[in-house]
């Protein structure tokens, strides 16, 4: 009898497993891969596709305001039918899923539909079939979910945005708590599709670790996109009002209502229940998996990628650790992830595209600085006659002329910055951006017109 049944047991069929089981079976590893919800993970179930596409719906509002502008005619008030749109998102989920699917079978790895729990450094239980399978390697890739912790009294009668795209109906006011990418997302996006959005966060401003600017920018805009602000607002309680409306007490200030509270206080590793503390793999304070740079845990036949290490929460991240993983311990090509220069977007409206260092953060990390900002109409907004500006800061190392960081708000912020990420990426300098020829008339060019650094 062979020693093992499989070379490779993925725990979650997420981003991150998902491409780690292929890429193996690819290099000839004999993989079987455990999920207990639906096959593509958070991102493609419940985080950044169903959400893009719910953005997508939002910024209708603003094209049909705009078309005005531009000799249009809309023969009425557009209306917005809530089901048409959850239900068009739900479909494509599952049209992702299914493309999941066949990614594996296709890649003949074995797919599980139920709970796998480690029993030892080389087993793994599945939970519904009672089958013990030994496995060379294990890798955990089980994502993380929402949390409230501490519990909030009352924190159960919200929602997290595990529910949010299933709404049976469009609610008219909307609490969000959190000021991070999931509760700005959510609270941009539903502002636009007509709900009256209270964004209660216990900071003094949201998106914190973003550049200064662009933080202050953004709350800026989304509080003339309508968004009602009550920030240093710690939530102490949330209770249910006879009409099935729900109460949220803050510490300091007045209670306020609303039909639907949307908890978004940030998500915790999903490694509860899953045995490694049994078989001695160290978990940090957050129940994240401890691995080192080849994503291996200090059980040498586990391993772990993305969301569940907590190390840069980011699909693309994951899906990136999961192949190098793969290709380190079955396709004799080891490499390692950097996780130093990664570019991300929060698709709120205006949308936030990011890559490298804040100006805070370049500061305290001892460069001395150039800052070079623009502050700009775009094109469109001039015969529109929408009052938006698009803010682009670069964050030049005075001494190396290297770009550290590069910060935009706007429209496309976040098309723009992955390509500007490839430039970063590469170790760009400000000379180098200054070399490339506009491309006009666009936004983006204002990134290689920029001369005068700020003063001060
Ligand atoms: P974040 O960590 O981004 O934000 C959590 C927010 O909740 C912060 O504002 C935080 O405040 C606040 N918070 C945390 N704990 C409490 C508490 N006990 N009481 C009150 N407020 C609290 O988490 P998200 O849930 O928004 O997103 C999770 C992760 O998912 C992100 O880190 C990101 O990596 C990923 N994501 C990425 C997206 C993208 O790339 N566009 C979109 C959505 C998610 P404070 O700042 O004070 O700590």
């Amino acid at each position: 009898m062979a020693e093992y049944d499989v070379d490779l047991f993925v725990i979650g069929a997420g981003s991150g497993g998902t491409r780690a089981a292929r890429i193996a079976a690819g290099h000839g590893a004999r993989v079987m891969i455990a999920e207990e919800d639906r096959i593509g993970g958070t991102c493609v179930i419940r985080g950044c596709v169903p959400k893009k596409l719910f953005v997508y719906a939002s910024r209708f509002t603003e094209d049909f305001e705009d078309a005005a502008g531009f000799g249009w005619t809309l023969p009425a008030k557009p209306s917005f039918d809530w089901p048409t749109l959850r239900d068009a998102v739900a479909n494509e989920v599952t049209r992702l899923s299914g493309l999941y699917r066949k990614g594996l079978e296709g890649a003949k790895a074995e797919i599980r539909e139920e709970r796998a729990v480690i029993e030892g450094p080389h087993e793994v239980r599945l939970q519904k079939s009672g089958q013990l399978v030994r496995a060379r390697h294990i890798l955990v890739a089980t994502g993380g979910w929402p949390s409230f912790d501490p519990p909030i009294p009352g924190g159960e009668l919200g929602i997290s945005s595990n529910e949010v795209f299933h709404l049976p109906v469009l609610p008219k006011r909307m609490l969000v708590v959190g000021g991070g990418y999931i509760a700005l997302e959510f609270a941009s996006l539903f502002a636009r599709l007509g709900v009256a959005v209270t964004l209660l966060h216990r900071g003094d401003n949201i998106l914190r670790g973003f550049d200064e600017d662009i933080r202050t920018r953004l709350r800026d805009a989304l509080k003339e996109a309508g968004i009602t602000f009550r920030l240093g607002c710690t939530v102490e309680r949330i209770e249910e009002l006879p009409d099935g409306s729900r109460r949220a007490h803050c510490a300091t200030g007045a209670p306020i209502e609303a039909d639907v509270v949307l908890v978004a206080t940030g998500r915790r590793p999903n490694t509860k229940g899953l045995g490694l503390e049994k078989v001695g793999a160290e978990l940090g304070p957050l129940g994240e998996v401890v691995v080192d740079a080849a994503s291996t845990s200090s059980v040498p036949s586990i391993h772990a990628v993305g969301d569940v290490t907590n190390r840069v929460n980011l699909t693309p991240v994951a899906i990136r650790e999961g192949h190098a993983f793969a290709d380190t311990v079955f396709g004799n090509k080891p490499w390692t992830v950097d996780h130093g220069i990664i570019a991300s977007a929060v698709f709120t409206t205006p949308e936030v595209g990011t890559v490298g260092l804040s100006e805070e953060q370049a500061l305290a990390a001892g460069h001395e600085l150039r800052v070079f900002e623009s502050n700009f109409r775009p094109m469109k907004a001039t015969i529109s006659g929408r009052h938006e500006r698009i803010y682009m800061k670069l964050v030049v190392d005075a001494k190396t002329d290297k770009m550290l960081g590069v910060h935009i708000l706007g429209h496309d912020a976040g098309e723009i910055i992955q390509a500007t990420a490839i430039a970063v990426t590469m170790g760009a300098t400000k000379a180098d951006f200054d070399r490339t020829v506009a491309l006009h008339p666009s936004a983006a060019e204002e990134l290689v017109t920029m001369r005068t650094p700020r003063a001060g």
